[in-house]
């Protein structure tokens, strides 16, 4: 039903040195040392059984986690040699892996952009150490420029910084520091969260002891994001993401634009024939599995209409009336004109060339927005 040509692949790697206070992802401290190997073959298993179906052609290839530089260059080859008996690699295909800075080496910059790698996402959030602190990163400013540098040297034209807002004790001017600082670095792509504290996390049991920045400055910090990084060459393309001229992340377009992907490893999803798949986020329940032949996964439909505008607002080019006519058989306006004349005069969407989107404004408020059209 939707465009399914393109196919995405990620890669779920669930260790990291350490647990960060406001993370609830799928990832296990390991103290820094190698990921197991059992979790590699277990990997590989799940991406050899995919030869079972029509041979496809991956247009994307992301690692996450977790932290996938943790892996070896050994360890990476074998797992993209198993994706490589698998699929068919498009020879234009985006191949990216998220990396931590003090977990990347220069034999692991050279070795992964040898294997074919040409992306990296690099997690910064803050060129400030108190605040890197709270948030329980392992890493300071000088060890992020030391791994940023060498992956510039290795090669890699094509790196995203990822950067957070709303940090306990952070403010606008910290924040606008971090902004400016990392703008001149000239990265291609910018990523830029506000902090969700997760409950169970030691971020959110100290919640009532910490300063977080208010609502209104959080706002503030938002804004700062457009201003500084909008202003410094980067389309913001998508609410919380920023890219140079032609460096949209291609994978992450295919999540929003509800392409189809594969996700293997312990906690991935899956998204294919219109129905999401959910592997176990229990990592020695999943070693298990896959290492005993058993591939079952949890699965959910999808409500498509919902999904597609949900996803698609995300986005600045907003999505067409006419293809959620075409794809669905109904006028989206339908039903929604007093809705939709609302929002727009507040500034929060607007309709042009017959695309719908969400205004700079609107971006901020979208989850509120979303409600609506429920
Ligand atoms: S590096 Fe990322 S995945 Fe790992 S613990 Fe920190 S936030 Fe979680």
């Amino acid at each position: 039903m939707m465009a399914i040509d393109n196919l995405g692949l990620y890669v779920h790697i669930p260790y990291c040195v350490r647990k960060c206070n406001y993370c609830d992802f799928c990832s296990l401290p390991n103290g820094g040392s190698n990921v197991p190997d059992e979790y590699v073959s277990a990997l590989c298993t799940e991406i050899i059984s995919y030869q079972k179906e029509k041979r496809r052609c991956l247009d994307t290839v992301y690692f996450g986690g977790g932290t996938p530089s943790l892996l070896s260059v050994s360890q990476m080859q074998k797992i993209l040699g198993c994706i490589r008996e698998t699929f068919d690699i498009s020879s234009l295909a985006e191949i990216t892996f998220e990396a931590n800075p003090g977990t990347i080496n220069g034999d692991k910059a050279y070795g992964f952009k040898a294997l074919g790698f040409n992306r990296v996402s690099l997690g910064l959030q803050s060129i400030h150490e108190n605040e890197m602190k709270k948030l329980g990163r392992i890493h300071n400013f000088e060890e992020f420029l030391s791994a940023f540098n060498l992956l510039r040297i290795a090669g890699f034209d094509n790196i995203n910084v990822d950067l957070m807002y709303g940090i306990p004790y952070q403010t606008k001017e910290s924040f606008e520091s971090t902004l400016r600082t990392v703008v001149d670095l000239s990265p291609e792509h910018i990523s830029s969260y506000g902090l969700i504290l997760e409950e169970g996390t030691p971020l959110f049991l100290q919640k009532d002891t910490l300063q977080f920045p208010t609502q209104d400055d959080e706002c503030d910090m938002y804004d700062l994001c457009r201003e500084i990084i909008g202003q410094s060459g980067y389309e913001h393309y998508e609410i919380s993401n920023y890219a140079k001229s032609g460096k949209r992340s291609r994978h992450n377009m295919l999540y929003w634009n509800l392409a189809e992907y594969i996700g293997v490893g312990a906690a991935a999803h899956s998204y294919l024939d219109v129905h999401r798949y959910y592997n176990t986020d229990i990592v020695t329940e999943y070693i298990n599995s896959m290492l005993d032949g058993d591939f079952s996964r949890a699965e959910s439909e999808v409500d498509l209409p919902f999904e597609y505008v949900m996803l698609k607002l995300r986005l600045s080019d907003g999505f067409l009336l006419s293809e959620y006519e075409a794809l669905f058989g109904k006028s989206f306006l339908s039903g929604r004109e007093e809705i939709v004349d609302r929002l727009g005069k507040e500034g929060l969407l607007e309709i042009e060339n017959g695309a719908l989107r969400l205004t700079e404004r609107g971006f901020y408020l979208s989850n509120s927005i979303l409600v609506e059209f429920l």
